[in-house]
Order: C-alpha cells, then structure tokens, then sequence
C-alpha cells in the first residue's frame, strides 16, 4: 500500500521505509506544513500530524511520534524530546542534556516509545504502540542512528552496545519503531490484503 509519511525527519523516513517494506512510504510535499505538537502525549501528537497531512494530501497517511523517557527524570523528556534542549536544539544539544541532567551513580534507565498513527481521509484512524527499554551509557558511543542512539543501551541485546552500535537490521529488531511498524503492517495485511 501507498503511505505517506508526515514527518520532516529524515532518519524515521529512512527507518520506517526499511520496516514497512513492501509498502511503499512517500516522503510529505514539501508544501504541506504540520501543526505545532501541541499534544501532552505521544498518541494526541501522532494524531495532530496524521490528520493535518491526510487532510493536506487526500492520501492515507501514517506518522510517528517518539521519544525517550528516563526513569530518574521522572519520564522527562517524553513528548518533548526533539526540543529537551531548546525550540531548535540539535541531537548533540539534546544528548548532551540528558547526560548533565541524569545523575552518573542514579537511577539510568532510560524507554523508548514510539506510537504510529493511521489515517485515512475517509474517517479510519488507528494507533500502533512499541516500546524498548535500556540503560543511558556514560559517553555517547557508535555513529549509526540518530537522536539519543549513541548513548541508549538496549536491554534486550545484553553486549553493552549502543543503538548507534547496531546495524540498522539489530536496532528494527528490538527498537521502539520497529516494534509499532511490525504491529501496524501486521493490522495492513489484516485489513487491507493486496489484490491478486
Ligand atoms: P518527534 O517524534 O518528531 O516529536 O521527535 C522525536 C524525538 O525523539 C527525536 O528528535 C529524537 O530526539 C528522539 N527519538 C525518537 N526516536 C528515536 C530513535 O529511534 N533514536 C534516537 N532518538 C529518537
């Protein structure tokens, strides 16, 4: 099926085509604009963008909202992950944030989440949840990825290495966006099988 994807992110847009595929994922016309994210959570912000691209495009749509919540923040940044270190903070800007703000001896556990919301202009809307749980390192480590990867360690692979470590097969395997991508495609073949 034909998706676009409402985002400006180059890395989700990388990421997301390698999950979804065969789906074939459309990068947002450069003439749509998306509405501010105005939500307090990861599924209300989904939405805001979905809806708004659907609305603008006349196509099915899917968006990802994400971020990374760190137990000893007491889930900040969470929704406000992309802005933790300012309105135009770079990914360096707002690693580097979370690592001064998190305490080297405390609590460093650190969750991913990612919602991906459906929508299509004729009125169907879904949400596809994913999480991955793991540890913030000391210093950021690896150059694969983007946003936190370098200094997110994912419980689930026990080596110690980063998502920025891990070839981007490793990190769809356990990662919060492979895991909603997997959910969704599995509610695409359900609910809409391709012709034969
Ligand atoms: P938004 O969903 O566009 O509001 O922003 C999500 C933000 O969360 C990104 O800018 C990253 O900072 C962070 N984030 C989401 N997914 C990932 C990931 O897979 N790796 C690293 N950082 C991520």
């Amino acid at each position: 099926m034909r998706l676009v994807l409402a985002t400006r992110n180059e890395h989700k847009l990388r990421e997301l085509r390698e999950l979804l595929s065969p789906h074939e994922l459309e990068p947002l016309p450069p003439e749509v604009r998306l509405p501010p994210e105005t939500g307090e959570t990861f599924a209300a912000n989904a939405l805001i963008k979905a809806r708004a691209a659907a609305r603008a495009t006349g196509s099915a749509v899917i968006a990802d909202d994400s971020g990374i919540a760190a137990a000893a923040l007491g889930g900040r940044p969470g929704v406000r992950s992309a802005r933790f270190a300012g309105e135009s903070a770079t990914d360096e800007e707002n690693l580097a944030k979370l690592l001064r703000e998190v305490p080297s001896e405390g609590d460093r556990r650190v969750a991913y989440v990612c919602v991906l919301a459906f929508v299509e202009p004729a009125g169907e809307e879904r949400l596809f949840e994913g999480h991955c749980d793991g540890v913030l390192s000391d210093q950021p480590r690896g150059t694969g990825g983007f946003g936190y990867d370098p200094a997110f360690i994912p419980e689930e692979l026990g080596d110690g290495r980063t998502m920025a470590e891990l070839d981007p097969h490793e990190k769809g395997a356990i990662s919060h966006r492979g895991r909603a991508a997997r959910a969704l495609a599995a509610w695409l073949a359900d609910s809409r099988p391709v012709a034969a």
